[in-house]
């Protein structure tokens, strides 16, 4: 809820601040239970933060996180540390994100041991479990990360995730690392444990066409901003957002006949540490209006359960 994260930007010889970066700039949404939700936009829009921040990984600058209505913001380490048997996360990286010096044993065992859970002899054998969960084999739990392909470690990522059992898990862009050819099989192993474990997922993808299959809703980023949320099939048949309408524009449809047209946006992503005034997106925006440049626009819900920052769907305010 009105999440925010500044980041101090340093310079000069006494690495003074000089400037800083509105990475999420007054955010807020719900993750409803059992559900996944989809948060898209382009690098640097703010995403990762976002989901870094709800499980206070970064601490936000501002506004509150809630777990299960319980207020998290200020929680102390040790309190933290018990909430994240219930909040997870998978990194982008499956290569940065395992360590090098540890056998897998070791790797997925560790979240046991921090949370107390099961004598050394249980471990090994959750550790057995989870890894034939994800599609390996108990026999990999003695070998190293740089024994696996990228796909594997992927799946290694998802067990350390899993093996705590969660209710929420933050997917920080889970295949985009990986190699198209192994991106889906990434995916449908997801999406079969999300079905399987009833877990709540958020999962962040700098492109549409990733969530689209497995996302209930979405939620597109600009700039540190949310400009639109809103169901899963809303969204690709109604989208409102103009940028929403790009990015939509950009994914190649299947049928031939169906031309639809691309929108070019003019220009590049201006920088988050002097994002344009009024509405971010205004720079690029092929529906921009005078008071766009002015007036940051409310996140306001236009339809049922569909949100959007845009004065084209003002309706209090004479154009
Ligand atoms: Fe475009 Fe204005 Fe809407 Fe921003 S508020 S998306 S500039 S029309
Ligand atoms: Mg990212």
């Amino acid at each position: 809820k009105g999440l925010k994260k500044y980041f101090d930007v340093t310079g000069g010889i006494f690495s003074r601040k000089i400037g800083e970066v509105k990475a999420v700039d007054d955010v807020s949404f719900e993750v409803y239970e059992g559900e996944v939700l989809g948060i898209v936009g382009e690098s640097g829009c703010g995403k990762s933060t976002t989901g870094k921040t709800l499980l206070r990984l970064i601490e936000p600058t501002d506004g509150q996180v809630f777990f299960n209505g319980e207020d998290i913001t200020n929680l102390d380490e040790d309190g933290m540390r018990k909430k994240r048997r219930d909040m997870q996360i998978i990194f982008q990286d499956p290569y940065a994100s395992l360590n090098p010096r540890h056998k897998v044993e070791k790797i997925l065992s560790e979240p046991l041991i921090v949370h107390g859970i099961g004598t050394k002899e249980e471990r090994k054998e959750k550790v057995k479990k989870i890894l034939e969960v994800v599609g390996l084999s108990g026999e990999h739990a003695s070998r190293y990360p740089h024994q696996f392909s990228g796909g594997q470690r992927q799946r290694i990522g998802i067990a350390r995730a899993l093996i705590v059992n969660p209710k929420l898990i933050v997917c920080d862009e889970p295949v985009s690392a990986l190699d198209v050819s192994i991106q889906s099989q990434i995916l449908n192993l997801m999406e079969d444990l999300q079905e399987e474990f009833g877990l709540t997922y958020l999962f962040i993808a700098h492109d549409l066409s990733v969530v689209k299959h497995i996302s209930d809703r979405i939620g597109v980023m600009y700039l540190g901003r949310m400009v639109e949320l809103t169901g899963n099939e809303a969204l690709y048949d109604n989208p409102l957002h103009p940028y929403t309408k790009s990015l939509l524009s950009a994914i190649p449809d299947p049928d031939p006949d169906m031309k639809k047209e691309r929108i070019i946006l003019e220009g590049d992503v201006p920088s988050p540490s002097n994002p344009p005034s009024g509405c971010a997106f205004h720079t690029r925006c092929p529906d921009v209006m005078d008071m766009c440049k002015a007036v940051r626009p409310e996140f306001q819900e236009v339809h049922d359960k569909h949100f959007v920052a845009c004065h084209l769907y003002d309706t209090d305010v004479p154009r």
